[in-house]
């Protein structure tokens, strides 16, 4: 199975809407620095399935990396996609199935798995109320710390303290030859999740910020920084990616010496259209 990191930005991508800092100005510039929206996909092209963990508002071009690996899937609707886990309610990860309702593709039933509270918020609220009342999406709800077979993998969510304004915040264990651990957003780290990750193969974690001194005049940046970090958790007993990133992140820049430091620790930097064999 091929994991296919569709977006290693945060929610509003690199670059950021309207932004002049030296990260967005450069990815204008040069399109090998645009970061979409935070989504993998993992698939298998003999199989014949894809799915998605988190719908960014960039799925319109994410659509196309995916079809470039695989055109077509078993089950297909409208497009190659088999089925969707969702991590929380946050605009960078469900705001892109607005575009699977009536004004777009108008897909039908395509399986949205994520948590009973994140469900509960689906059901009652515009446009996700709407587009199950439609059939575009049929709900599945996944038990915490449950291991879901599915396809030829395995899937287990976990719980992750996030700030949970409308629904909490999962992330996913995906196990098939190797285990990979999907975890783009979170406040900060818990023993739990430290061995969570020691036990995994591979980790993709939240990397938004590199350190707190990013963002001028706030102290309340409810992310880990990756200086942080990286004191907490062994890359040579799991490959660790970070992704996620905020357009500020000092790490953005190719040349910074924030880039280094992290490569020399032995850490790695998640980038749009990665492929991971797991
Ligand atoms: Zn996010
Ligand atoms: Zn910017
Ligand atoms: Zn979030």
């Amino acid at each position: 199975m091929q994991i296919l990191i569709l977006g290693s930005a945060q929610d509003a991508g690199v670059p950021q809407i309207s932004c002049d800092c030296p990260n967005c100005l450069c990815a204008r510039k040069d399109p090998k620095f645009v970061r979409l929206g935070p989504s993998i996909a993992f698939l298998d092209k003999e199989k014949q399935y894809c799915y998605l963990i988190d719908v960014s508002p960039d799925i319109k071009h994410q659509i196309e990396l995916i079809k470039k690996e695989i055109p077509k899937v078993k089950t297909q609707k409208t497009i190659p996609i088999s089925g969707i886990f969702l991590t929380h309610a946050h605009f960078g990860h469900v705001s892109g199935l607005w575009m699977f309702g009536k004004e777009c593709i108008d897909i039908q039933e395509i399986t949205v798995y994520c948590s009973s509270n994140m469900s509960v918020f689906l059901r009652n609220n515009h446009p996700f109320s709407h587009m199950l009342q439609r059939k575009n999406l049929i709900l599945s709800d996944m038990k915490i710390n449950h291991k879901y077979p599915i396809e030829d993998f395995w899937i287990t969510s976990f719980q992750v303290p996030h700030r949970d304004e409308y629904a909490d915040t999962v992330g996913y264990v995906i196990e098939r030859n190797k285990k990979l651990l999907y975890l783009p957003d979170l406040d900060y780290w818990t023993d739990d999740l430290i061995k969570l990750v020691e036990n995994v193969d591979i980790a993709l974690i939240d990397g938004s910020f590199y350190s707190k001194d990013e963002l001028p005049g706030r102290d309340d940046v409810p992310h880990p920084p990756i200086k942080e970090t990286m004191e907490l958790l062994d890359p040579t007993k799991t490959e660790i990616y970070f992704t996620h990133f905020n357009h500020t992140n000092l790490v953005l820049n190719e040349k910074g010496k924030e880039r280094k430091e992290i490569l020399e620790k032995g850490f790695k930097i998640a980038v749009d259209g990665l492929r991971i064999n797991i």
